[in-house]
Order: structure tokens, then C-alpha cells, then sequence
């Protein structure tokens, strides 16, 4: 089966992944992990004496300074999670904290559980997916199309065919930022001119060509020689404006 699969390019491909999804992930050999992620010795006691196995284990164990009171940051930290790590046979937890971190701080922004860009707003809010099922169920009033691309089926349901890995992009899906109230007048608007002209035009040897002036002496103006077999004075038109932006 797993033959069949790489056959077909079956890899995990989802545009992005919610937190709970991100968590679900294993800790190791993880699709998202860059080169050199891994350390054999170091993430050994991880994985037998601290048994992470998913990527919300790692979680549990890189939040300890944070959630857990009287926690320090040295090998002989005497809170309760330290210690019974101790018991259980860890060396350093505070070793093994960091060495959490950098396993997380090694996932691309796709698979990352810290990373958090801003709101893009292509969620529907509760309210609004209520009223999307209620206008469903009662065949009465508008369905708002839903544009979050964030996955909510189950885990084994987000692998996809033909797709492969070197297709598969590793910076999640966002709407681009529209840029804020009053960014982006603060440059002047450009005014280019531009003009074509066509010796035998509608002819079989039209040839045609167009000029761009920003102007006076600006190092920006051009003439250009259209090349193609399309010869007109509109090709030349078309050329110009595109040209010019
Ligand atoms: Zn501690
Ligand atoms: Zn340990």
C-alpha cells in the first residue's frame, strides 16, 4: 500500500492546519521538521523517560516554565514535574525543556503551534455558521459561501494523490494583507503615456511598435520594437500599457 501510494504522489497535503491538527502530528520524523531538527542523543530521553510521542506532548513539556509555579530554569529545579522526572530517569529536565524547543522552533510556519499570524478573516464567525445551518435546514434565507481553507476532518483524511511533497507549500495559506487606512497614498500617482504606431497595419507585413514617456529626460522612457507574429497598432497599444506598469 505504501508503494501504491508514493506511486501517486500521496503525501499530506492540507493548505492549513488548525491548532488541534497541529498537535495531533507526531513529534518525530515530522513532514514539516527542517534538516538537523532531530538529535539522536538528546531526543532519546524524550522519547523514553518523558514518552512524547505527538507534537502536544512536546507542548506539555516546552509550557513547563510557564504553567508550572516555582519552576527554574536549571537541572536541580525542585518542582513537582522536575522531580518525578528525576525519578523516572531524566538527567536534566531542564535539558530536555530546551531541547523541545528547538525541535519546535525547527517546524516550518505550516506545522508550527507558535506560529500565529494575524486574523485574515476568511473564518465565518459562530454566529454567521449558525445561521448558514439554519438557513439550510429550513430552506429560508442566504447561505454565506465559508472561504476558510483551515481543515476540519480527521487526520487520515488529509492526505491527498498526485500532490507529492515538492508541490506541497510549507507556509500555510493567508489571505495577503490589504494594506491599512491611508498606507500606500502616500506616493504620488504616476502618470505614463504611451502610443503605438504600425507601418502597413491590417496587412500581412504589418510591423508595429510603441513608445512609453514618463516624462522629460526620464531614464524610464522607452521605445519598443513589438516582436510576435500578432502585428497591429492595437497589439502595439496593449504592449505599451503592459510595458508601462
Ligand atoms: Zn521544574
Ligand atoms: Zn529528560
Amino acid at each position: 500500500m505504501l508503494k501504491m501510494a508514493k506511486k501517486h504522489n500521496m503525501c499530506f497535503a492540507l493548505i492549513k492546519l488548525s491548532q488541534t491538527h497541529k498537535q495531533q502530528l507526531p513529534a518525530w520524523l515530522h513532514c514539516g521538521a527542517l534538516l538537523r531538527t532531530y538529535h539522536k542523543l538528546k531526543d532519546a530521553c524524550l522519547k523514553q523517560i518523558h514518552e512524547v510521542k505527538s507534537i502536544k506532548d512536546l507542548l506539555k513539556v516546552s509550557n513547563r516554565p510557564t504553567t508550572v509555579p516555582h519552576h527554574w530554569e536549571s537541572h536541580d529545579c525542585i518542582c513537582g514535574l522536575c522531580v518525578s522526572d528525576r525519578l523516572a530517569g531524566c538527567k536534566n529536565p531542564h535539558k530536555c525543556i530546551s531541547t523541545v524547543a528547538v525541535i519546535i522552533n525547527n517546524l516550518t510556519p505550516k506545522f508550527n503551534p507558535f506560529y500565529c499570524p494575524i486574523n485574515d478573516g476568511l473564518t465565518l464567525t459562530h454566529c454567521r455558521l449558525e445561521k448558514n445551518t439554519r438557513a439550510r435546514t429550513q430552506h429560508r434565507g442566504d447561505i454565506i459561501f465559508d472561504p476558510s481553507v483551515s481543515e476540519t476532518l480527521q487526520l487520515a483524511e488529509c492526505f491527498r494523490i498526485f500532490a507529492g511533497d515538492t508541490r506541497t507549500a510549507q507556509a500555510p495559506a493567508h489571505r495577503l494583507q490589504r494594506p491599512n487606512q491611508g498606507q500606500g497614498q502616500q506616493e504620488p500617482p504616476i502618470e505614463i503615456y504611451t502610443d503605438s504606431s504600425c507601418i502597413n497595419n491590417g496587412k500581412n507585413n504589418a510591423q508595429c511598435g510603441s513608445g512609453i514617456w514618463f516624462g522629460e529626460n526620464n531614464p524610464l522612457n522607452k521605445a519598443i520594437r513589438i516582436t510576435g507574429k500578432t502585428q497591429s497598432n492595437q497589439a502595439g497599444e496593449v504592449a505599451a500599457i503592459l510595458i508601462g506598469l
